[in-house]
């Protein structure tokens, strides 16, 4: 890890509230180029709405979100929280964290082609020409190219997804956010999403991923983050985090896994 490089993500500090309920305590977070970090945990522990606070789906009550280098900038929100200063710069540092949620969110009325065009025309302004060979190339990459002119309904859950990662890649996001990737899936389907993301892993990609995958965590990060109630309770290569760690938090979490 180069430290004078820019990083592609770095949090600071992040603090949520939701009604009295402190679920975020001051997380901070450095993603270079290439990393792969995990986000373990409970359920509850935060993973989810760490996420969320990351592209504002949540607005933190504290923090400093950098992405590949620009701050994005907020301001004390009336009803409470931060909230950003210049909505066209949130679109735009959006457009740089790819998210992937549980549950797919395709557009269920549009095609896999129209699902993965729409933001590469309608925020970045790309042609419909650039838009659909770019479009192309990445469904081919997952495995899909077939299915583009299908409706999501007629795809598996695994398809669904795969497409989900597709259409977060043609924005070529300088991170991607994967929130519990293969949890709604029936078992038979995780193995063909965990491969796409182990490839876009070996390719360099930069990914947080919040998983229960702890073999495959394990396997693909660069570093693993334990997140316990809300705070970073352990963090470091996998190896250690997974067959060594360094705290009891941990290590009653991992030894269900190893
Ligand atoms: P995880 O993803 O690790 O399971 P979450 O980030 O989803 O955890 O949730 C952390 C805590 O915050 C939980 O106690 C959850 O009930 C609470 N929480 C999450 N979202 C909201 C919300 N919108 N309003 C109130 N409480 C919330
Ligand atoms: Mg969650």
């Amino acid at each position: 890890m180069n430290p004078q490089q820019t990083a592609a993500l770095q949090i600071e500090n992040v603090h949520k509230t939701f009604g009295g309920l402190e679920v975020l305590r001051g997380i901070s977070l450095t993603a270079q180029k290439g990393d792969v970090i995990s986000i373990i945990g409970s359920s509850g522990s935060g993973k989810s709405t760490l996420l969320r606070c990351i592209n504002l789906l949540e607005k933190p009550d504290q923090g400093r979100i950098i992405v590949a280098g620009e701050e994005l900038k907020l301001k004390p929100a009336r009803q409470g929280g931060l909230e950003p200063v210049d909505r066209r710069q949130l679109e735009r540092l959006r457009t740089g964290l790819g998210m992937v949620f549980q549950s797919f969110n395709l557009w269920a009325h549009r095609t896999v082609l129209e699902n993965l065009i729409e933001a590469p025309i309608h925020v970045q302004g790309k042609s419909r020409r650039e838009a659909i060979e770019k479009a192309e190339a990445l469904l081919a990459k997952v495995g899909l190219s077939d299915k583009r002119d299908v409706y999501p309904a007629f795809l598996s859950g695994g398809q669904q997804q795969r497409a989900a990662i597709a259409r977060a890649l043609c924005m070529d996001p300088a991170v991607m956010l994967f929130d519990e990737p293969t949890s709604a899936l029936d078992p038979e389907l995780v193995g063909e999403v965990l491969k796409v993301i182990r490839d876009l892993a070996e390719e360099g990609r930069t990914m947080l991923l919040v998983t229960h995958e702890m073999a495959f965590a394990r396997d693909v990060s660069s570093h693993v983050v334990f997140l316990d109630k809300g705070e970073i309770a352990e963090q470091g290569p996998p190896q250690q985090v997974f067959d060594a760690p360094l705290t009891q938090r941990a290590r009653s979490f991992t030894s269900g896994f190893s």
